[in-house]
């Protein structure tokens, strides 16, 4: 991997410290690219007239009245035998015209946190009259889709019974693989149609995502409502090929993938700073009353830096997702079972908050044991947001905030560089398919893990 530009000195002793990679330079192209097309964005249609009545909304062949809420199922396969998937889409259809907005959870489905956050907002305590998401107080339309991989949900797998990982067939085909197939439909019928889409996730088993939003931040709409999530850390990127987000993006969508908490956990937290971004957005975009909250600051991050280890045994880490660390700090040993009085600890290479940390225990040397922003600016505005006891980011949403913020109270601190490895999750070990699905894994081994 080359090192960002820096050069290693050649010492004639082999390299025993690895050097560090942590950019100090959001690209400029990069930056070039964001401004002028935040510039010469104009909304793609004027904003919708909120007198006038709202039409049906069609789904799937189902028209839905204006003020009501209707569940759908969608088969994910086109079948006459067999096991269709049918899954089910929840439509609150707004009393006024405005935006669709398509919230989808359980692309992965071992990621528990989205399809529970996904399920709350089709109930009656968001859906009854005077509740946030009461069609009659709604202008605009909310698709949520729970459960987009029902096999996987069943099986506690994050993949296709076909070993494929659905979030990287996109845009899929009619006569594709299994999964193609899927993909295909869950773009043509739910995804299509759509203004907005949300696509929630967790990190995959092993490891614990510090609740963040990833969005191409030169693709305007997007870049709306990842700011308007309300959240602390907002990581730059395009997505993975082949997954929902960059695919949309593709179609002109605003789409944002949110990620919080681990695989195979209802995380409550992470369940519900979900929920709070989803208000948010649907606030700034005006389709229900009231005002979005905003954090106190926001972090633009293009560039990360991965620790790891360097021996093998159990890791016992002394950080977890949020924690804000000191270049030098000791943030975990590792210890070999076999060698009970020998230790290795592990170091921050730098100052920091950790976005994702690892939390099976084995491993080797190079196991990314944790995804760090390095953090050169802002410090005192971070340090404001931490909690006092633990020294980790409180993110908005899981605790009291202001009720109103204005946008320019904000303050946004830039984490420049480029993802390391190419990805944001490009590191992470993943969680390996069983022997019948191992086929098909190796074309999306390398990529980001949304
Ligand atoms: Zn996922």
């Amino acid at each position: 991997m080359p090192e960002n530009g820096k050069k290693t000195q050649k010492t004639g002793k082999p390299k025993r410290k690895k050097t560090l990679k942590v950019s100090n330079q959001i690209p400029p192209k990069r930056r070039r690219e964001i401004k002028k097309a935040l510039d010469a964005h104009e909304p793609a249609r004027p904003e919708w007239d909120r007198l006038a009545g709202a039409k049906q909304h069609r789904f799937f062949g189902k028209r839905i009245k204006p003020g009501t809420i209707r569940q759908v199922e969608l088969p994910l396969l086109d079948v006459k035998l067999g096991d269709s998937w049918p899954t089910p889409v929840t439509i609150i259809h707004g009393i006024r015209p405005g935006p669709t907005i398509t919230i989808t959870g359980g692309v992965h489905g071992d990621e528990m946190v989205g399809q529970v956050a996904t399920s709350l907002l089709s109930q009656n305590v968001f859906t009854d009259p005077g509740r946030p998401l009461d069609p009659e107080m709604m202008a605009g339309t909310i698709r949520l889709a729970p459960v987009l991989n029902p096999p996987g949900l069943t099986r506690q797998r994050r993949y296709f019974p076909d070993g494929r990982d659905l979030n990287r067939e996109f845009p899929g085909s009619e006569t594709g693989s299994t999964t193609g197939r899927v993909a295909n439909r869950v773009l043509k019928e739910l995804i299509t149609g759509s203004d907005y889409l949300l696509d929630l996730h967790t990190a995959a088993r092993g490891r614990d995502n510090l609740p963040q939003v990833r969005a191409d931040l030169a693709h305007p709409p997007s870049n709306r409502i990842a700011r308007a999530f309300g959240i602390e850390v907002i990581l730059d990127s395009k997505g993975p090929k082949g997954s929902m987000r960059r695919s949309a993006v593709d179609f002109g969508i605003g789409s944002l993938t949110y990620e919080g908490g681990g695989a195979n956990l209802a995380d409550h937290e992470a369940v519900q700073i979900a929920i709070h971004g989803i208000l948010n957005v649907l606030r700034s975009l005006h389709v229900i009353p009231g005002n979005p909250s905003r954090p106190k600051f926001r972090l633009l991050a293009s560039g990360s830096t991965w620790v790891r280890a360097d021996e093998g045994g159990l890791l016992d880490l002394f950080v977890s997702r949020g924690s804000f660390v000191q270049e030098g700090e000791v943030i975990g040993r590792i210890v070999d079972p076999q060698r009970p009085s020998d230790s290795a600890d592990i170091i921050a290479p730098a100052r920091g908050i950790f976005i994702c940390t690892a939390n099976n225990p084995i491993v080797t040397p190079g196991t990314p044991v944790g995804h760090l922003l390095p953090v050169t600016r802002g410090i005192n505005l971070i340090r404001k947001g931490l909690d006092k006891k633990t020294n980790k980011l409180i993110v908005s949403g899981s605790k009291g905030e202001p009720i109103w913020r204005e946008d320019f109270e904000v303050e946004e601190i830039m984490i420049e560089g480029e993802w390391s490895g190419g990805g944001v999750d490009a590191e992470w070990q993943r969680d390996w398919p069983t022997a019948s699905e191992k086929e098909h894994v190796e074309a999306s081994e390398e990529e980001d893990a949304d």
